[in-house]
């Protein structure tokens, strides 16, 4: 390794040790932290992130970076050493290209905004939430033109998120989605085949979901002696170290769908954590390459797995044994049936396959409108039903169920949605190359042989960290670039059956 490369990686090393513990310190806020430590916890974080901040961007980290870059000027572009120089030097501009006023005055209208948007969601009263998003928006913009762009404001957003991912491409993504999803959610309303879920409702002791969803991650391959499942008032995953990678969980005493599913997509994400090449850790190739691919880690789990008919077959004893009321009356296809009942909806984070996406594309397609300036705030909810309707047939009764629901632009979160979409879409191309390698999946799902499928996700994506950028990474593993043909065709196939359309 040349002496350039040492000195700038000894240098990031407790940088990046004081972002972990940065890390663990907002897990606790959210799990453990007794409530009256607010205050204290938020100058503990503010204090830690701007030392963080101070050393990351110093001329010392610049120094060394431009001294590594010439070093390794013949070195193998692909290489771990160049790659490790590339990244770090992505992640420096961006840290570097937004003055320290425009970070700050961001930072404390995200605070302010946030409690504003809490407060108009439970009042259910968007003019209360309107200035607030408006000067979100107007920062942002401000935001995207340090940051620059090519095209589209958008892209210099969604490069935060999705390295390397443009306006344009998200566009040609969901132009190739759209007509076939709002199609496929028409047929399925209009099928005389419907399904009810009715009999997944039952009494669930918290402590008992909390051991029985532990057991079933565990039998995926999340690796609880580098990990833990916790309960919080949301679920999220959260590393601190490829040895420390912890998953949260929220149970509902009478549904216990939503803490099994909420468990399997987390793992998903814990299990590329915990998949990070020893080599890297403490580097800045630890991790995941982007936000899309860590969703489609925990989508595939969640739902290429979990949502399955051979997953049903495999978790019916276990959820017999562990709750025989409701589960001993059902069979393998009514549980199958009634966790994939497709039913547009109001609200994104409950919503099925099928409609999900539609959620996503709404919000894609106003928040460009927004960002653009060709829709103003004061427009946005009546633009946001008049969606709704159109691709989900349904009008929200209120803002609260309506452009009030999701806490993302309240955040300053904006540029971020079609990640969740890409993690779908990914999901499924994975899948699709899988079954190439293993022919048998739904054999191995069947009999809970998961570990063949943890591998092949662990040599196809895990093991190269942040090494690639997501477009790499995915002609890597599948041969080709992401495209919405794997995931359109995986729906068609199953939906057609379940429904008999
Ligand atoms: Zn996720």
């Amino acid at each position: 390794m040349s002496d350039a490369l040492d000195q700038l990686k000894r240098h990031l090393a407790p940088i990046i040790r004081l972002q972990q513990i940065d890390g663990l310190l907002s897990w606790d806020q959210q799990t453990m932290m007794p409530p009256k430590a607010t205050t204290a916890r938020a100058e503990q974080m503010a204090a830690l992130e701007s030392i963080i901040h101070e050393l990351f961007t110093s001329t010392k980290t610049a120094e060394l970076l431009a001294k590594c870059e010439s070093a390794l000027a013949d070195t193998d572009p692909n290489s771990d050493e160049a790659r490790l120089v590339r990244v770090t030097r992505r992640d420096y501009d961006k840290e570097t290209k937004i003055p320290a006023t425009l970070v700050e005055e961001l930072a404390r209208h995200q605070a302010i905004s946030h409690e504003v948007w809490v407060e108009a969601r439970r009042e259910n009263n968007f003019s209360l939430f309107a200035p607030a998003l408006e000067k979100m928006f107007a920062l942002t913009r401000q935001k995207a033109e340090c940051l620059g762009y090519q095209h589209h404001p958008y892209d210099a957003l969604i490069d935060l998120y999705e390295p390397g991912t443009t306006y344009a491409d998200v566009v040609a993504l969901f132009n190739s989605l759209k007509p076939a999803l709002i199609a496929l959610v028409k047929n399925i309303s209009e099928a005389e085949r419907q399904f009810d879920d009715s009999c997944l409702q039952g009494d669930f002791a918290v402590e008992k979901q909390h051991t029985f969803t532990q057991e079933v991650v565990q039998a995926l391959g999340y690796d609880l002696t580098r990990g833990r499942q916790d309960p919080a008032p949301h679920p999220f995953c959260s590393g601190f170290s490829r040895d420390d990678v912890r998953i949260t969980t929220r149970f509902d005493p009478h549904l216990l769908m939503k803490a099994l599913f909420a468990s399997l997509h987390e793992a998903g994400h814990a299990m590329y954590e915990q998949g990070t090449p020893e080599a890297y850790e403490a580097t800045p190739l630890a991790g995941g390459t982007s936000l899309g691919v860590h969703e489609s880690q925990s989508r595939f789990w969640e739902n290429m797995v979990g949502r399955s008919y051979a997953f049903c077959k495999w978790i019916l004893p276990h959820l017999q044994k562990a709750f025989p009321d409701p589960f001993a009356h059902l069979n393998a296809l009514e549980l199958y049936q009634a966790i994939n009942r497709v039913q547009p909806s109001f609200i994104r984070v409950e919503a099925d396959e099928v409609t999900y996406n539609l959620h996503i594309l709404l919000r894609f397609e106003l928040e460009t409108q927004l960002l653009d300036g060709t829709l103003s705030v004061t427009d946005l909810p009546d633009a946001w039903n008049v969606k709704m309707q159109e691709y989900l047939g349904i009008t929200p009764p209120n803002d609260a169920l309506g452009c009030l629901q999701d806490i993302h632009w309240a955040g300053g979160l904006i540029g971020y949605f079609p990640t969740y979409t890409i993690g779908n879409l990914l999901s499924a191309q994975l899948r699709e190359t899988m079954l190439h390698d293993i022919p048998n999946l739904e054999t191995l799902i069947e009999q809970g042989e998961f570990a063949p499928i943890l591998q092949w996700l662990h040599q196809h994506i895990h093991v190269y960290g942040r090494k690639f950028l997501p477009q790499e990474l995915v002609i890597l593993a599948t041969g080709k670039p992401l495209s919405a043909g794997p995931y359109l065709a995986y729906l068609q196939t199953k939906f057609k059956e379940l429904y008999a359309l």
